[in-house]
């Protein structure tokens, strides 16, 4: 459910203009403190403070709930002045008391319904860097490829953003023509031994599934062959 609380008209940090959103802008708060939630961030938004620093920006989600706190095709100050004007800005909260996957897969959800309702395509969702440079969103920066084969991957069931990405650790390599995917692949992940059960491979980027809900990437080159 969105909670809609927006900004006051009146106050300069939001001006009106209309736009007509071509992209779809992530940020994360930055904000670890514990309660930096969306709500705090509504409230946040409607400040004094909010209006001198010249910041506002559309929608706030934390583990929980999503504020928004302007109308999608009115201008929000989030991106620098291109990405203003073109952006919807989806703030996602990095409060330490809350969940960060459970706000990252409520922030997919959005997302995929800002696409459809503005015909948005995938390459249209960018991180705040790509308009500024900025370091923002500072964790999924990281993943950023993984985050958008989120975004596309519609299908049901467990969600790949469940657990958090592990790295393939293993130095044994084998090199093979065939793949087959029928438990014949295995990798050693922090000491736990995973079969690869399926691989997906979505806008060329691939991960191996280990089991529901967990996925990793990495090159085939360091998954060891058992059988
Ligand atoms: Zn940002």
């Amino acid at each position: 459910m969105i909670i809609e609380d927006f900004i006051p008209k009146a106050n300069t940090n939001r001006p009106g203009n209309p736009i007509r959103p071509s992209h779809i802008t992530v940020h994360e708060t930055a904000n670890t403190d514990v309660g930096a939630n969306a709500q705090m961030h509504a409230n946040y938004l409607k400040s004094e403070e909010a209006q001198e620093r010249e910041v506002s920006w559309h929608y706030t989600v934390d583990d929980s709930k999503t504020y928004q706190h302007l109308l999608e095709d009115e201008i929000g100050w989030h991106a620098g002045s291109e990405g203003n004007k073109k952006s919807i800005g989806v703030e996602l909260c990095v409060n330490n008391d809350g969940d960060f996957f459970k706000t990252r897969n409520r922030g997919i959800k959005l997302i995929r319904l800002l696409m459809r309702k503005w015909d948005i395509p995938l390459s249209r969702v960018v991180p705040h860097y790509y308009w500024t440079g900025k370091d923002c969103p500072a964790q999924l920066l990281n993943e950023w490829s993984i985050f958008k084969d989120q975004i596309a991957d519609r299908s049901e069931g467990p969600s790949i953003v469940d657990k958090p990405m592990l790295e393939v650790i293993t130095e044994e390599l084998w090199v093979y023509d065939e793949p087959d995917w029928q438990s014949k692949y295995e990798v050693v992940q922090e000491g736990e031994i995973f079969t690869i059960v399926s691989e997906l491979t979505v806008n060329g980027s691939t991960m191996y599934q280990l089991k529901s809900g967990l996925y990793i990437t990495g090159n085939r080159d360091f998954v060891k062959r058992i059988s």
